[in-house]
């Protein structure tokens, strides 16, 4: 039994289980055998997409523009809602140097903490504040990734491709790697979508994960070239038509 048909059956089953534990169930496995499709997807194409989530922060955002600038790369930005109107001219930075932006919600809500309803509220709050800069069918990323029935339908409904990643960086994380750590993991899947964040941290080690994400960004954008790896916007990965067939378009975001 191939993954893709061992997921198929679990998906069937945890519908079988009933409407809560399938809500929950079904589109995590379903993201599970898309995650699988784009790494495969982005490792046949020679692909390297770098996504930035939770921003845009008025310090670190500028800075990553400067080293995607630098290098040449277009990127994708996942901005919150609720911060677009204070950092308006930042999300238009972004916009103007040709980089792709999507939405991750308005307040970043946990698919799984939070009532259905509340997280629909949130996402469609999250494509108003974002109105300016992201189409109503513009990607979709998931605040932490996950999702129910609920909110997969309503995203399918809408037209907008669900944005996975399919290598966490790990800035984020209490234990953070080094650069080197991550463009070794680079190197080793022979391409990917990097999962960074371009969020301002108030923590006291803020300065050190602020340099953390430039050093990466950096690295990988120096890694891909040495490698021959095209540098390119999510989105245009999952235009491919070769992403259409694996089931990653938008049409196709809960098959
Ligand atoms: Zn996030």
């Amino acid at each position: 039994m191939t993954l893709a048909s061992t997921i198929t059956a679990l998906a069937a089953a945890a519908a079988l289980l009933g409407g809560g534990a399938a809500a929950y169930l079904s589109p995590h496995l379903v993201k599970l055998l898309q995650v699988r499709r784009l790494r495969a997807l982005c490792r046949r194409r020679g692909v390297l997409a770098l996504t930035f989530d939770d921003g845009p922060g008025t310090y670190l955002t500028p800075r990553v523009l400067d080293v995607l600038a630098r290098a040449g790369g277009r990127a994708t930005f996942f901005p919150l809602g609720h911060q677009a109107s204070a950092a308006a001219h930042v999300l238009d930075a972004i916009a103007a140097a040709g980089h792709e932006i999507g939405c991750h919600g308005q307040h970043h809500l946990h698919g799984w903490h939070v009532l259905p309803g509340a997280a629909l509220r949130d996402i469609a709050t999250g494509y108003a504040s974002l109105a300016r800069w992201v189409p109503p069918d513009g990607l979709f990323r998931p605040p932490c990734g996950k999702l129910t029935l609920p909110t997969a339908w309503h995203l399918r409904r809408r037209g907008a491709a669900l944005a996975w990643w399919t290598l966490d960086s790990g800035d984020t994380h209490d234990d953070m790697p080094t650069p080197q750590q991550v463009e070794d993991r680079l190197a080793r899947e022979g391409g990917g979508v990097v999962l960074l964040h371009d969020f301002d941290r108030q923590r006291p080690d803020a300065d050190a994960r602020h340099a953390f994400v430039l050093e990466t960004a950096e690295r990988l954008l120096r890694r891909a070239r040495s490698m021959r790896l095209t540098v390119c916007r999510l989105g245009d990965v999952l235009r491919t038509g070769e992403a259409h067939g694996a089931g990653l378009s938008p049409a196709e975001a809960l098959r």
